[in-house]
């Protein structure tokens, strides 16, 4: 049998039984037959072991990204181990699944396609607006992680964008849909293709600067 700790109540009918960080929490009803509570707890070892195991991973499995937060649109959310996988905007929480199989590896590519499903929303909403307004159309849209690049452009209008893109600010990814959209037209950094991308983001220079000072904080590191 496992520690716990017994509360007795008496507006309590049903017993319950509670994991957390300060141990097992049983509570039962006032003049509950303890041999009777002991002996449904003992139906009920395997869950509480399960829960313990989860709960002391969460304190052992060392995320490696900085000071365990993650950049999602510009700002800094908590990054947290849970049940299922969400991403809380209003409380600025990233809830990932985690169990005691759990690598930092497997973890991360959970993370990686919470952050794709953000992005992709987000691309979607302006990447029409864009393409319309550049005449430039656009075949087919992917996400992907790249290590150095936040977007790629085909010759047959492909357009690819780096997942990790989620955490920067909206406003520095329409500049990197202008400049990937710019490409369909222009493939090269020439003169003439700054001068497409100056046409439909007059501010440019500063998201290139932007990039520039803070895409390190946008990497999630892998260990
Ligand atoms: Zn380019």
């Amino acid at each position: 049998m496992f520690e716990y700790q017994l509360k007795l109540s008496k507006r309590r009918k049903t017993v319950a039984l509670k994991v957390t960080d300060t141990g097992v929490h049983v509570y039962a009803p006032y003049g509950a037959c303890i041999m009777e509570v002991e002996r449904w707890l003992s139906t009920k070892k395997s869950w509480v072991e399960a829960q313990q195991t989860r709960l002391a991973i969460g304190v052992q499995i060392q995320i490696p990204w900085q000071s365990n937060k993650v950049m999602i649109f510009g700002e800094a959310f908590e990054f947290l181990f849970g049940t299922c996988n969400y991403i809380d905007h209003q409380k600025k929480q990233v809830v990932i699944k985690t169990s005691t199989r759990s690598s930092v590896k497997s973890i991360r590519a959970q993370l990686i396609k919470l952050l794709a499903v953000e992005l992709e929303q987000y691309v979607d909403s302006k990447l029409h607006h864009f393409s319309t307004q550049m005449n430039a159309p656009v075949a087919i849209v992917k996400f992907r992680e790249y290590k150095s690049r936040w977007g790629s452009c085909s010759s047959q209008y492909a357009l690819t964008f780096n997942v990790l893109l989620a955490g920067a600010p909206k406003r520095m990814i329409d500049y990197v849909m202008v400049h990937e959209l710019a490409h369909c037209h222009v493939l090269s950094h020439n003169k003439a293709f700054w001068q497409l991308v100056g046409k439909y983001d007059r501010d440019y220079k500063q998201a290139v600067k932007w990039f520039r000072e803070n895409a390190k904080q946008l990497f999630i590191a892998k260990e």
